[in-house]
């Protein structure tokens, strides 16, 4: 008898996101355990005799099946925070949502939005999120119970007395994480410093070193906008990304988010100094939304720096959707790159692996490989919007995250029919209804 954990998905269309990007027509995928085992074309005698020996079946009727997707850079814990800051420039939002971020955010805040930000990243096909905000306990509890991997740790700011009384206090607790926590699902630990504009350079140090004792992914947002390009000149007297080299950060594994306006000095630092588990993470959505500016994300490609897709938080791209990332990249690049700047196998790309490259997991997934963990997404398979010629192309014009049938995390189902098993949206909508109540400040932002 085959072990009952066996399972084999077939009659799909495989995109694998392996390094030659391989697409098997009529494919199957057979996973023991959390792993994959073998992915085929059909009548492949390890699948054939899996299926003889009793292996679940889990049939993809013709649909796409794909790597998860992986969200390189979000905040889940802002979701309730939506429409409370539209219509801004990244510094309007900030100023709009910190001194909610203060009176609002709390362990128990934190424990909806990152529950409804799972449900809805999940049922949109993402298995992997590279998370900043406060309470990582809370909403690495979540992630574990809903079966997501959320790679989300301490969040260190000045001026932002959510969790901690200051720095130090919040750097204690930080080191302490690090020490203490175990990745689990998440795969790695991480930090999570604000940016260059919001701490000091000898924090930035310390924050740097820190990181490289413990070896953690330090996720950090970069270059994200002019204004941003401006406090930094006169805090610091150069770019983000000159701070980040002389404090050390981009000597570790460093995740740089939105890292829009680069000069082509900081381009050449950052190709010398990025190797294997570090990258850049693109947010086309909030890009626009915050009319930040335009990612040199064809010439970062070429240069063979890992780049994955972000959405950024739900308060200023409104979503989780990486389908629409994917969509809003291409057509992006394309209006000021010219067409094709970004091609769609490139954009599944930075979806799958090049996110997974990005942070430092793609040993372990990012693609429809064997030996890699159990990370599956399902499209439906008879939808108008599937019938196309190129497999990449359909995926990122065509399909969207509507299409989501069937989730697989670590080799268990979380996803089946196109809804998140554990949560029970009903409920969570009433929560917030009460918390809203609690805080009309937070809804009577929205207003101004
Ligand atoms: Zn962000």
């Amino acid at each position: 008898m085959m072990p009952a954990t066996t399972l084999v998905i077939r009659n799909g269309r495989i995109v694998t996101a392996d390094a030659r990007g391989t697409v098997i027509e009529g494919g199957s995928v057979l996973i023991s355990g959390n792993r994959i085992v073998a992915v085929a074309a059909a009548g492949d005698r390890r699948i054939d005799a899996a299926i003889s020996a009793g292996a679940q079946v889990l049939d993809a009727a013709g649909g796409f099946v794909l790597p998860g997707l992986i969200n390189t850079h979000t905040h889940f814990g802002m979701t309730l925070f939506r429409g409370t800051a539209d219509d801004r420039d990244l510094q309007g939002f900030l100023a709009a949502v910190w001194p909610l971020e203060t009176a609002f955010v709390n362990a128990e805040t934190v424990r909806l939005g990152v529950s409804i930000a799972i449900a809805e990243s999940l049922q949109a096909g993402v298995t992997t999120a590279a998370d900043m905000f406060f309470y990582p306990d809370t909403s690495t509890a979540v992630a574990e119970e809903l079966g997501f991997r959320l790679i989300a740790g301490p969040t260190l700011i000045n001026g932002l007395t959510v969790e901690h009384a200051d720095f130090d206090e919040a750097f204690a607790a930080a080191r302490t994480w690090l020490a203490e926590h175990e990745p689990g699902l998440a795969l790695r630990t991480t930090i999570c410093p604000h940016s260059s504009y919001t701490l000091t350079e000898p924090q930035l140090l310390r924050i740097a070193a820190l990181g490289a004792e413990f070896d953690a992914l330090v996720q950090i947002h970069a270059a994200e906008n002019p204004g941003e390009m401006d406090l930094v000149r006169d805090q610091h007297g150069a770019t983000p990304i000159e701070v980040l080299q002389r404090t050390g950060i981009l000597e570790g594994n460093v995740l740089l988010a939105h890292a829009v306006h680069l000069s082509d000095s900081d381009l050449d630092t950052i190709e010398a100094r990025f190797e294997r588990s570090r990258g850049l993470a693109h947010c086309p959505a909030s890009n626009m939304k915050l009319a930040s500016g335009v990612a040199r994300v064809p010439e970062i490609l070429a240069r063979g720096i890992a780049v994955g897709l972000g959405t950024d938080g739900p308060a200023s791209s409104n979503d989780l959707d990486l389908f629409l990332a994917m969509r809003l990249s291409g057509m992006l690049h394309a209006l000021t790159s010219g067409p094709g700047a970004v091609t769609a196998r490139q954009l599944v790309e930075m979806a799958t692996i090049g996110g997974a490259r990005a942070l430092g997991i793609d040993h372990l997934t990012g693609s429809l490989e064997a030996g890699k963990l159990a990370d599956v997404v399902i499209l439906a398979g008879s939808t108008p919007l599937a019938v196309g010629v190129d497999p990449f192309s359909t995926l990122v014009y065509s399909l969207s995250r509507a299409e989501v049938r069937t989730v697989l995390v670590d080799g268990v189902v979380r996803v089946r029919e196109g809804v998140a098993l554990g949560v029970d949206p009903a409920a969570l909508h009433d929560e917030v209804a009460a918390l809203y109540a609690q805080y009309p400040a937070v809804t009577a932002a929205a207003a101004v």
